[in-house]
């Protein structure tokens, strides 16, 4: 019997490992087949406190599972396959690969995973030019041109701040109004670096080893001018033929995608969701199930960086403690 169950190993989950085990708690950590969560995915992670230099995100995430291991936290590397929440306050069964596992509590930090475009060119440029966060990257773009694709909040949000390094970016958005609320669309149009492209989608990122550009389909009308010097024949070839709409390279540094995030919480039944579908969080740890907490971006859809989702695992980790302590006395 463990006295926790973590469930997920991204910076989440490590911390609240880190601090369960040095709780002398029995922990264990159900890793996932590809553990670490989305730093596996990036380079060199610059805003995480402790790194004046930065670190690459997959040496941050091993650092973490060696640090949890040596306070004692046991790690499976299988994927989270059942488990049933709908009793308040009883001992849950965890199955993992073949095997269940019983504990007194349980911390989900599954994460989020960030929605991709699914483009040809994306997936081998993610930290060669394709990146999720501009808090993460936006510094390596510094007197670039880059684009940031979507209608949300999370898109002005990342334009703004991609803005203060940029010499240009470019809002692109695959319908003509935004999605991001009023007072976020007006600081991200006051602000004159910025300039927008509506009923615009990308189909290609282009670039050998790292982003040279990107095609992009469109209504001829929302061409830059400046891009419009660059029509050929075959654009205006194209114009006729395709109603208008045509599809057309832009050279660009960068590609910023922010078209959201899907919560990784598809499989627990018995926990509430959100229309989001992100975890219900109450008092900043607790799911409606009592005994079973929750850390990082599964319930976030909020701050959704490596730091803070650190800080919610080593939240969750300290409020499992103190509940069972109080189931103990
Ligand atoms: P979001 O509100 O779901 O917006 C995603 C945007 O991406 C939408 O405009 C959507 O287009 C577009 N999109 C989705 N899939 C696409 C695809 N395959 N190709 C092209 N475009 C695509 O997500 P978010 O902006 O990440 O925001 C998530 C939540 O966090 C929201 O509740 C938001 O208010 C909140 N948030 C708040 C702040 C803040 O208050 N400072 C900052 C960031 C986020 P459509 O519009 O056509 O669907």
């Amino acid at each position: 019997m463990y006295d926790v169950i973590i469930i997920g190993s991204g910076p989440a989950g490590l911390t609240a490992a880190i601090y369960t085990t040095r709780a002398n708690l029995k922990t264990l950590i159900i890793a996932g087949s590809k553990w670490g969560g989305q730093l596996m995915l990036t380079s060199i992670v610059e805003n995480f406190p402790g790194f004046p230099e930065g670190i690459y995100g997959p040496d941050l995430m091993i650092a973490m599972r060696k640090q949890a291991e040596r306070h004692g936290a046991e790690v499976i590397e299988e994927n989270f396959t059942n488990g049933d929440f709908s009793k308040s306050g009883g001992t849950f069964k965890v199955t993992a690969g073949n095997n269940t596992y019983e504990t007194k509590s349980v911390i989900i930090a599954t994460g989020a995973d960030t929605k991709w475009l699914g483009v040809p060119g994306e997936k081998e440029k993610i930290g060669r030019g394709v990146s999720s966060c501009a808090p993460c990257d936006a510094a390596f773009f510094r007197d670039k041109n880059v684009i940031v694709v979507g209608g949300g909040d999370s898109a002005m949000e990342e334009a703004i701040f991609l803005a203060r390094f940029a010499k240009s970016v470019t809002v692109i958005h695959r319908r003509e109004e935004f999605r991001a609320s009023k007072i976020m669309q007006e600081k991200a149009k006051q602000n004159p670096k910025i300039s927008f492209m509506f009923n615009s989608e990308i189909t290609e990122i282009l670039g050998e080893n790292r982003v040279t550009g990107v095609k992009i389909k469109s209504p001829f009308s929302v061409i830059p001018n400046s891009f419009r010097d660059l029509a050929s024949l075959e654009m205006l070839k194209q114009v006729q033929h395709d109603n208008k709409e045509v599809t057309w390279e832009m050279p660009i540094d960068g590609v910023f995608m922010a078209i959201g995030h899907t919560p990784n919480t598809g499989a627990f039944k018995g926990i509430d969701i959100d229309e989001q579908g992100y975890i219900v969080v109450h008092d900043h740890t607790k799911t409606n199930v009592e005994g079973v907490f929750v850390a990082g971006d599964v319930h976030d859809n909020k701050y959704q960086q490596a730091i803070t989702a650190a800080g919610f695992g080593c939240a969750a980790a300290l409020e499992v403690e103190r509940w069972l302590s109080s189931r103990e006395s």
